[in-house]
């Protein structure tokens, strides 16, 4: 008996979902089985699990993981045609009458180009001031890859307006937010121009922990721009959330979906951000924040630990990178300005995933995406860049360092790390091993080399750690800015230059 009663307390809170996400018709008060059966192999298509149409366990939790609050409309019509469209070059063309609406009206837009937004209220552990950049980099990334303008708007009104709300909120009992996890947020197509975020949830702009505002932002925009919820996987425009990583942020299926609504950019060409474009922006207005506060000598933009790599040449030069800059410290210290990466190596993309240099061949390495590129000086080796997957190494590594006791490569990705011959340009045989090879070493480096001084040295944001072959483990860590004069981040304190005076 309370088997049958717990039962059916399942299936109601699964017919809720079904209804809740759009995948049954919420007029009618009773489904029969096939109707549930289809609604729940259209749920399974959409989230890339086994179209069983039975509710299995994984399906189950797929139900229960965070989601964007919005209706998965469209379906699988309206995206098979956005994928015609691709192919055949059709984007923006007409067509918008094939697309088929299965319940709602959806699918609108807007009739302008530029468009104001606001935000309304605040979340409760995030100043303003970093919570007004993450909006504004939002909107740029579909301005950036189509015909929008976006405009902040003071006060008074804004046709995209942005508001956190707890619980019940007057927008129908199924748009009530219902605390830490589940719908995060939910946004109305055009021309409403709103969208609601569940003030509950633990935001965050920058840690691990809690949800990205800035990833969930983007998505909701996307909706209120009348884009819909996309089954490619790696969209922006998928309905369940993501972490922030470092690759781009729109995938194919978002783009064209947005270009097939206003356009392509009417100035410039299509602009792609990476994951780390957010970083970069609250560095930039935090180094703006610090020198209107006139807090003294201006340090290089990487000095508070956002890089993308670091190596070391065989003359002591450091090179950092960033974006689609570096800078090089020489070994007094002398810190150059910014420079444009390609001016120094042709044909290398903006923010490289790892860099190193390696005394054997005296050659520089950079790894990107799927690709590892070559330089002899500045000049690109031929038959470079190569497919990281033909060497056996991984895409997107953490970092790359030579390691002298090997004479090979390393290359770290994850929790684990392979070795790149550099004669034969092949992985070693019996690699990848467990990174707890390297004792002490954290996983997620953003940079590591080896110095002259014949210790490796490893970053991750604002901390390093110096590793001794020798010993073989970790011996020491701290804040690199302050305490690696050779990285060019030392502030000399208005005590020292009196010392020296
Ligand atoms: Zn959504
Ligand atoms: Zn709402």
């Amino acid at each position: 008996m309370s088997d049958s009663r717990e039962k059916n307390a399942k299936d109601c809170i699964e017919m809720g979902f079904l209804v809740k996400y759009g995948y049954l018709d919420q007029d009618h008060h009773t489904h029969n089985e096939a109707e549930v059966k289809a609604a729940v192999r259209d749920f399974q298509w959409l989230s890339h699990l086994p179209v069983t149409g039975r509710l299995d366990s994984d399906t189950l939790d797929k139900m229960a993981s965070p989601r964007c609050g919005v209706k998965d409309e469209g379906g699988h019509d309206a995206w098979a045609h956005r994928v015609n469209a691709v192919f055949t070059g059709n984007l923006g063309k007409g067509g918008h009458h094939l697309r088929k609406k299965r319940y709602a009206q959806t699918g609108e837009k807007w009739y302008k180009r530029h468009l104001t937004y606001r935000v309304m209220n605040w979340p409760r552990h995030l100043s303003q001031g970093p919570v007004r950049l993450a909006v504004r980099t939002a909107f740029e990334l579909w301005s950036n890859v189509s015909g929008l303008v976006f405009e902040e708007a003071g006060e008074g009104p804004a046709d995209i307006r942005l508001a956190f709300y707890e619980g019940e909120h007057n927008d129908g009992i199924g748009n009530a937010f219902d605390g830490p996890g589940g719908a995060l947020a939910h946004a109305f197509f055009p021309c409403r121009g709103e969208a609601h975020f569940d003030m509950a949830e633990r935001w965050t702009l920058n840690g691990h922990k809690g949800h990205n505002l800035f990833l969930v932002t983007a998505h909701e925009i996307g909706h209120t721009l009348g884009l819909e919820h996309s089954p490619v996987r790696h969209a922006l425009m998928s309905p369940y959330y993501k972490k922030l990583g470092r690759s781009l942020l729109l995938s194919w299926d978002d783009i064209a979906a947005i270009q097939k609504l206003y356009g392509k950019p009417s100035r410039g060409s299509v602009v792609q951000m990476p994951g780390q474009a957010l970083r970069w922006a609250m560095h930039d207005w935090e180094m703006s924040q610090d020198s209107t506060e006139g807090s003294g000598t201006a340090l290089p933009l990487y000095c508070q630990g956002l890089f993308d790599a670091i190596t070391m040449d065989q003359n002591q030069t450091v090179l950092i990178f960033r974006g689609g800059l570096f800078w090089t410290v020489s070994s007094e210290g002398n810190v150059s300005s910014s420079i444009p990466l390609q001016q120094r190596w042709p044909h290398l993309p903006f923010a490289i995933d790892a860099a190193a240099f390696s005394p054997l061949d005296k050659k520089l390495y950079f790894f990107k995406g799927k690709r590892i590129w070559r330089y002899t000086g500045t000049d690109l080796d031929p038959d470079f860049p190569k497919k990281t997957r033909e060497l056996g190494l991984p895409r997107q590594p953490d970092c790359a360092f030579f390691y002298g006791p090997l004479g090979h490569m390393i290359v770290f990705k994850g929790s684990r790390y392979f070795v790149l011959n550099l004669q034969t340009l092949h992985s070693e045989p019996y690699y990848p091993r467990r990174l707890a090879d390297w004792k002490g070493v954290p996983q997620g480096a953003n940079g590591a080399l080896t110095h002259t001084d014949g210790r490796l040295y490893f970053f991750r944001e604002r901390r390093y750690w110096t590793f001794d072959p020798g010993k073989v483990r970790v011996t020491g860590t701290g804040q690199w800015a302050g305490k690696l004069q050779w990285t060019g981040c030392h502030k000399v304190s208005p005590l020292e230059s009196n010392d020296i005076l």
